[in-house]
């Protein structure tokens, strides 16, 4: 069945942003010669990919094709290079523009869109990674991790159910995106849905939970047997999370907690 909806992941663990920084101010294009339109730039081709880079203009363009090779990189090593060789990634320059453009109100950085999504066939239409006007205001190695989160959403979304579980989706885009921890703390529990209804910190710690079990499935597993699970757990036509991890990784949930917290 193909979805016509909006279908939005936003990468909240990295963007509780605060204060965003006033926007930059905008530069004035230069003047286009007389009776000659400007030609088209061609889009650069990054790591065997087109990175086509549109909306509002800023340092942030710039910044964005600096940092997306190590994304493409890091996408690659983990799902594959079968994902789309076009990136579409689009600038905003106001929050408003954001929010109507993601559907999402929570303060990010950025977000992955699709327009129409198909997951039966591996259909994904009008994607684009549209970056928000904070990502201005945070680093270098926090903006790496954000656009190689996001690009896990933009390259796996048309084999990603739409209603594919959260705490898989965003566990398994921030391992490939995150570096390892330094001090990871103590698992509570396993994660679940729930964890990616609240905000703020509570919100931050969904993700982090998400993410630790994630690297943890990956250290003693492997990332294929990760990757296997976020095609099984979260393709078209997934069975329920517990039947996934069984089919998967060969134990129910009771038992990947207790392996997952015997590492703490
Ligand atoms: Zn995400």
């Amino acid at each position: 069945m193909l979805a016509a909806v909006l279908v939005a992941t936003g990468l909240a663990a990295l963007t509780q942003l605060g204060a965003a920084p006033p926007d930059p101010a905008p530069r004035a294009a230069p003047p286009a010669p007389a009776g000659a339109a400007a030609p088209e730039p061609v889009p650069p081709t990054i790591e065997g990919r087109r990175i086509i880079v549109g909306g509002a203009p800023g340092p942030i363009r710039q910044r964005v094709t600096a940092h997306i090779g190590a994304a493409i990189t890091a996408v690659d090593g983990f799902w594959g290079t079968d994902w789309p060789t076009e990136i579409v990634i689009e600038t905003v320059d106001s929050d408003r523009e954001f929010t109507a453009r993601t559907g999402l109100s929570e303060p990010m950085a950025a977000a992955a869109v699709a327009g129409w999504v198909d997951p039966a066939r591996g259909i994904a239409a009008g994607q684009a990674i549209v970056i928000a006007p904070g990502a201005a205001g945070i680093g270098d190695d926090a903006l790496q991790t954000v656009l190689t989160h996001e690009l896990f959403h933009y390259a796996t979304r048309a084999h990603t159910a739409l209603d594919a579980p959260r705490w898989l989706q965003e566990g398994v885009a921030d391992y490939v995106a995150r570096p390892a921890p330094r001090h990871p703390a103590v698992p509570d529990r396993l994660p679940d849905d729930a964890d990616f209804t609240g905000t703020g910190a509570a919100l931050s710690a969904g993700y982090d939970r998400a993410w630790l079990l994630a690297r943890f499935i990956a250290e003693r597993y492997g990332p294929d047997r990760l990757r296997a699970l976020y095609a099984a757990g979260a393709g078209p036509g997934h069975p329920d999370p517990d039947t996934a991890l069984r089919r998967t990784l060969g134990v129910d949930p009771a038992e990947l907690f207790a392996q997952w917290r015997a590492t703490a």
